[in-house]
């Protein structure tokens, strides 16, 4: 490698020089390994591995190395190639639904199916990574704040608007009371994972039911206006993790949601 470069360097070029021969016959044991790899243990590799960016495993001038790591990631790099010495035989058993194609084709698409499923698996990742952790409950108008009303503490967040509006999971959590409740007409309790309660009375329907997991925006009511009530709204509250009812729009707030 280093003679190379510098009889490169001497001819003043900046090509890079073309791999040797033996670099290319490991591009090609590697080839055959990802297919071997594809073949045997299918989804097994695709969970191995979280973090390793290795969807295009030839690319760069690394190329080799990182081939040659991808390799690793089902176990050691002498087992990747003593698997791959054997590859012939394990793609001609293991690959059934494309027994009659070629051996190049089905290896090429056991390679896609691996490329594929990884790419699915990481906008998956990403998709969980973007959504929204918090929403507001529900659309609608402010129509009571927090705090001293009528002589007493409205302890909730009062959003108005009409019968049957979706009401949702104002965060990820579980459905921890779904049912009547003295005041409210129909409440919803949800635990979120830091101990925070949020409650939702007055629905006119509930949708979910106790124990069942909900993602922030999920459905889990419908306006109503049963119960102490006026009108069609949602009165929500939040309980910290010690159960004081805090204001629910500085908890809103703070997690990034404004009405
Ligand atoms: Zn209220």
């Amino acid at each position: 490698m280093a003679e190379r470069a510098s009889s490169n360097r001497v001819r003043g070029s900046h090509r890079v020089a073309p791999p040797s021969s033996a670099l290319r016959g490991r591009v090609v044991v590697a080839a055959v390994a990802l297919g071997a790899i594809a073949a045997a243990s299918a989804g097994q590799t695709l969970q191995s591995d979280e973090s390793s960016a290795d969807i295009s495993p030839l690319a760069g001038s690394q190329g080799t190395q990182n081939a040659s790591a991808a390799m690793g990631m089902g176990g050691s790099g002498n087992s990747a190639n003593t698997a791959s010495l054997a590859a012939p035989e394990i793609l001609t058993v293991a690959a059934k639904s494309t027994a009659a194609a070629p051996l190049e084709a089905q290896k090429i698409a056991a390679t896609d199916t691996i490329v594929r499923k990884r790419a699915e698996r990481l906008a998956a990742i990403e998709r969980e990574r973007n959504r929204p952790k918090f929403v507001k409950p529900a659309l609608g108008r402010l129509s009571s704040g927090y705090g001293a009303r009528w002589g007493g503490t409205h302890e909730g967040l009062d959003i108005a608007n009409h019968m049957g509006t979706p009401l949702v999971s104002a965060a990820d959590g579980v459905v921890i009371e779904a049912g009547p409740a003295s005041g409210f007409g129909l409440w919803v309790r949800i635990e979120h994972a830091d101990g925070t309660v949020t409650v939702y009375g007055h629905m006119d329907t509930i949708t979910v039911n106790v124990g069942e997991s909900v993602k922030a925006g999920d459905q889990i009511a419908t306006m109503g206006s049963r119960g102490y009530s006026t009108g069609p709204h949602l009165h929500f509250e939040v309980w910290d993790p010690n159960g004081y009812k805090i204001n629910p729009l500085t908890w809103l707030n703070e997690h990034g949601v404004y009405y």
